[in-house]
């Protein structure tokens, strides 16, 4: 099966996507973190990713698509793969479903969504920017501004998943195994 995790930033989608991919031996796709990975390590997507991450925008899609299909690449054989931040633009969406079904003949077979509201996200994300070290956790103007992005580009791809009978809401709040036992349910 291929899982989107879907909801805004703070919503927990990292740290349930771990725990999922662990359980059920799936890959985990976050391009949150190959963004991450590629500014640590100075490359040239880096370079061009880090000036829309540092301001809370999103990367574009051109950009975000092609590493996202390469890091699928490297990883063909897998059980299944959780996305974690990806798609998150109508675009991004299409590409994915093209993707999947000329170089795989797989589809998205769930959106699992993680519902929280916007001012438990803001104190989240306030908290973990103590200890993440991740400089759009730290300020709480780029934090607004991701969600804003969130609402604005992201949110309406939960209609683009309803209209295919894709997605699955799920309560994001309560304790991580809580919440991990509701998503763990959508796996069988
Ligand atoms: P995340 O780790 O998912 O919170 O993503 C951190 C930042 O990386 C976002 O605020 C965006 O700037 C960028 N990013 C991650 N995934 C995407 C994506 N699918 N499309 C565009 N930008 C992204």
């Amino acid at each position: 099966m291929n899982i989107v995790l879907f909801g805004p930033p703070g919503a927990g989608k990292g740290t349930q996507a771990v725990k999922l991919a662990e359980k059920f031996n799936y890959i985990h796709l976050s391009t949150g973190d190959i963004f991450r990975k590629n500014i640590k390590e100075n490359t040239a997507l880096g370079k061009k990713a880090s000036a829309y991450m540092a301001k809370g925008e999103l990367v574009p899609d051109e950009l975000t698509i092609k590493m996202l299909e390469d890091a699928a690449n490297e990883n063909p054989d897998a059980n299944g793969i959780i996305f974690d931040g990806f798609p998150r633009t109508i675009a991004q969406a299409k590409a994915l479903d093209s993707f999947l079904k000329d170089q795989k003949g797989q589809k998205v077979d769930k959106m699992l969504s993680l519902e929280v509201e916007d001012e438990e996200l803001i104190k989240r994300l306030l908290e973990r920017g103590i200890t993440s070290g991740r400089p759009d956790d730290a300020d709480e103007g780029i934090i607004r501004n991701r969600i804003n992005e969130y609402n604005k580009k992201t949110a309406p791809l939960k209609n683009y998943y309803e209209d295919q009978g894709k997605c699955v809401e799920i309560v994001g709040v309560g304790g991580i195994d809580e919440i991990f036992n509701r998503l763990a349910s959508e796996f069988a």
